[in-house]
């Protein structure tokens, strides 16, 4: 059955990833992702119902084939809930009981609970397309694979008061709505919002951007992403106006006198230098979810004025960062400052479009998006031989989605009143989130915003007196 969730981009952008991660050529990693895979629900059971349906849309938007007819194609099945397989392929089951969901090769008996929150199946429902991705891919490959995952769902920290409370977003921005930025809305929607929420892209839907940005579909291909992702999330806000924003955030006129300017500011961007150009605007509060390739996510957050870490404490412009500046900088026959600078300009457009004629580049295509992005898919095969370009790669749609749901579910966390003591937490999406890894970060010593005096005293005066 033909898969309308992905294209031949997207496809070959899956591709890309999977073989940068692996250290495979493209070819293999292109034929481990046409599998066919299936996913089996209780119908009676409600969780069962609500993951079912979240697994499948992200699996499509990853692999080739999901089905709905056991086949012998079919070479891993998810079970969710009391249900029976119905495939002869590897089957993993899923079971939710005590508020603990458990993935895992044996079955456990007993349905899923009724009581859980969406943002939490939907936690669960990312790892279990992670499990049988993980599955698909096989043996003998450098990413972490276990015969259970256990994840912890009560210490996601939503409670039903929480879940039951109205979160005033107030005036807020959400810089970037791409993968993590479409994840982030996509799970916010199951929370009581309220406010305005001002979505800032100045970038393109691409093509290949449908393996991994949830909202999106065909017709959004080559339209703007912030009119889109209002346009098609609003629906589900009904107490939250969502303004689209086609800009890049530094670049507002909001910046001149509006006293509500990034009072709080949620980051959905995709790249290291672009989090620390948003942190030098010196936000009042910051949510922030970060991808390394398919391998990792960060959650951050920090309010101002505050003794503990900034984005630019949490991503220092790094040596691997300066190499791979200038690998991007070679590839695309522009300059370091051009990188720098994140997005691309006319000039810059037109000098990449002459270095790569075969690959039907417009210069409507190129100007406004970032580097970052245009290098992970047009570089791909070169990065694979030299291993400091490796984090560029774009992640997998339940990568970037588990982002975005957990940077939603801090937000509401914290924008709802719950007491949260860490600013740091690093998730692998391979093996199951761990609250240990929760850390409270001091500022650094060597951050140009932290450690100087001056810009402090003016975040102080800015944020002590409105906060
Ligand atoms: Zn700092």
């Amino acid at each position: 059955m033909p898969n309308p969730s992905i294209n031949p981009d997207a496809v070959k952008e899956n591709a890309l990833s999977l073989a940068a991660a692996l250290g495979i050529e493209l070819e293999r990693a292109a034929e481990l992702l046409n599998a066919h895979v299936m996913v089996t629900h209780d119908t009676g059971d409600p969780s069962a119902v609500f993951i079912a349906a979240e697994a499948r849309a992200l699996l499509a938007r990853t692999l080739q084939h999901v089905d709905d007819v056991a086949s012998k194609a079919v070479c891993v099945e998810l079970v969710i809930g009391d249900a029976l397989p119905q495939s002869t392929g590897t089957i993993l089951w899923l079971s939710i009981e005590s508020g603990m969901a458990v993935i895992a090769r044996e079955r456990r008996t007993g349905a899923t609970e009724t009581r859980l929150h969406p943002a939490v199946l939907f936690v669960a429902a990312c790892y279990a397309t992670a499990a049988v991705v993980r599955e698909v891919i096989g043996d003998g490959m450098p990413l972490p694979r276990r015969e259970r995952i256990v994840l912890n769902l009560e210490a996601l920290g939503i409670s039903e008061a929480l879940a039951k409370r109205t979160i005033d977003l107030g005036h807020a921005y959400l810089a970037g709505a791409g993968a993590i930025g479409t994840g982030f809305l996509w799970c916010l929607r199951w929370f009581a919002v309220h406010g305005i929420l001002n979505i800032v892209d100045f970038d393109w839907v691409k093509s290949r951007n449908l393996n991994r940005q949830l909202w999106y579909g065909p017709a959004d291909i080559m339209r703007r992403k912030a009119e889109r992702l209002a346009a098609l999330a609003q629906g589900s806000f009904p107490e939250l106006v969502l303004k689209p924003r086609v800009a890049q955030l530094q670049d507002l006129s909001d910046k001149d006198g509006d006293p509500q300017w990034l009072r709080r500011l949620i980051v959905a961007v995709d790249s290291r230098a672009a989090r620390r150009t948003l942190q030098s605007e010196l936000p009042g509060e910051v949510f922030d979810a970060s991808t390394t390739d398919i391998r990792e996510i960060i959650v951050h957050t920090n309010r101002q004025p505050t003794p503990l870490a900034c984005m630019e404490c949490i991503y220092p412009r790094n040596a691997q960062e300066d190499t791979r500046a200038r690998s991007i900088a070679a590839a695309l026959g522009v300059t370091v400052n051009d990188i720098r600078r994140g997005i691309i300009d006319q000039a810059a457009a037109r000098l990449i479009i002459g270095r790569y004629p075969e690959r039907n580049l417009t210069e409507e295509s190129l100007i406004g998006e970032a580097y970052d992005s245009l290098f992970k898919s047009l570089c791909a095969q070169a990065a694979l031989r030299s291993a400091d370009q490796q984090q560029v790669f774009a992640p997998f749609a339940f990568v970037s989605a588990l982002a975005g749901a957990l940077l939603a579910i801090e937000t509401v966390r914290r924008v709802g009143g719950e007491p949260v003591s860490y600013n740091y937490w690093r998730v692998s999406p391979w093996e199951p989130f761990d609250i240990r890894l929760q850390r409270r970060i001091p500022a650094s010593a060597e951050c140009e915003i932290c450690a100087n005096p001056v810009i402090r005293q003016v975040a102080a005066q800015v944020w002590e007196s409105r906060q």
